[in-house]
């Protein structure tokens, strides 16, 4: 997990700066909607992030056209990381909220290119709680869907 965390109040955020141009950034593409630039920490050589323009905090408060573009815009960036630095493969890594490993809270996804054995690990504990738990989750999901 990164160990920067941004505690700029919101619409202040680092973020927010860099997508206005008021703090250097590496960026490699914008449009409308998202920018992307290189991850000061760098796990591996092209690991970029793709912000959000307008200061979102999380996933959950994305436009549908928002989160559309940011994949779009992540998906060139890792077709770009793959030419560019021909790693072994590509993580995509998006987090929400600290629980979830969110660090700097303005909405961004990471394009990792990844090498065995880089050290990046990602902790995934299998519960398996069965057919009839995975159903009635399923229930829970559709309804809030249709909400
Ligand atoms: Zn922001």
């Amino acid at each position: 997990m990164p160990m920067f965390i941004d505690t700029s109040p919101p619409g202040h955020c680092i973020f927010c700066k860099i997508a206005a141009g008021e703090i250097p950034a590496a960026k490699i593409y914008e449009d409308a909607l998202t920018v992307a630039f290189m991850d000061i920490g760098q796990v591996n050589p092209g690991h970029v992030l793709v912000a959000s323009k307008r200061h979102a905090v999380t996933v959950l408060e994305l436009t549908a056209e928002e989160a559309a573009a940011i994949m779009q815009t992540a998906q060139r960036v890792a077709v770009a990381a793959q030419a560019a630095f021909d790693p072994d493969g590509i993580t995509l890594f998006q987090a929400n909220g600290a629980a979830g490993g969110q660090t700097v809270f303005h909405f961004h996804m990471h394009v990792l290119p990844r090498h065995e054995g880089d050290g990046m690990a990602l902790a995934w504990p299998r519960k398996e709680p069965g057919m009839q738990m995975l159903q009635a989750y399923a229930e829970q999901l559709k309804a809030a869907l249709q909400a």
